[in-house]
């Protein structure tokens, strides 16, 4: 990652007082490692006082994808935050139903989270298409994004009128295309995800199909 691409930095003694709640959407598809070292970051280095994951129920940018139901998603997350305190996952997008649109959630954290500082946490991989999201600059207004890096991933600038806090991380190269592609070869997933979330995928034969 090109840290000159990042906008913003935390300030000194920023993050001292009030609620700093990150907002981590994506498909998690299933969730992994690679998702679980991203929300860590970002809980040490932003020290948010609450991280919820947020599963898609339809991405605007893969219209055409078919994803795990999401009552699998949503279980094999709940599998891998299970005792993390301050972690939660939030299923509003699943319950809204049809293409799920940030500016949707992010309007209903704020009035969830009223006085919140609000972070809307990304990969490198898609800070490019910020500016396509539905009302951009309405979101840019109500959250603050953060970048975190990705192997294999360089960013590109970040495009006004976003601000970007880049965070270090600890990258690990595991996506979730490569743990579906593992399981269809036969091939095992134990070292790519937590251990309940792996045991779950094989008791429910998920995954088994392209
Ligand atoms: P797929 O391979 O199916 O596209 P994915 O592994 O990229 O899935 P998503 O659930 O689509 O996972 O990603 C959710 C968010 O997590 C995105 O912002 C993505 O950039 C980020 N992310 C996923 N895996 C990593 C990783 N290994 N390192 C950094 N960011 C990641």
């Amino acid at each position: 990652m090109n840290r000159s691409r990042c906008t913003e930095s935390l300030a000194e003694g920023e993050s001292g007082r009030g609620e700093r709640v990150g907002l981590f959407g994506g498909s998690f598809d299933p969730v992994h490692w690679g998702h679980l070292m991203v929300a860590l970051a970002a809980q040490e280095e932003l020290r948010l006082t609450r991280l919820r994951f947020i599963p898609t129920n339809q991405s605007p940018f893969k219209p055409d994808r078919v994803l795990a139901p999401g009552a699998f998603r949503l279980r094999l997350l709940r599998l891998a935050l299970a005792g993390r305190t301050g972690w939660d996952v939030d299923d509003s997008e699943l319950r809204r139903g049809g293409v799920s649109y940030t500016i949707d959630t992010v309007q209903a954290a704020a009035r969830q989270h009223p006085g919140a500082e609000l972070y809307w946490i990304l990969g490198a991989d898609h800070l490019a298409y910020l500016p396509q999201w539905r009302e951009a600059e309405a979101l840019a207004a109500l959250v603050r994004f953060v970048m975190v890096p990705r192997p294999g991933e360089v960013s590109g600038p970040v495009p006004p009128p976003f601000r970007v806090i880049c965070l270090k991380g600890t990258p690990v190269a595991v996506s979730a295309s490569q743990v579906r592609s593992r399981i269809q070869a036969g091939l095992s997933v134990d070292l790519f995800l937590p251990g309940a979330v792996a045991e779950a995928i094989r008791n429910n034969r998920l995954y088994l199909d392209a």
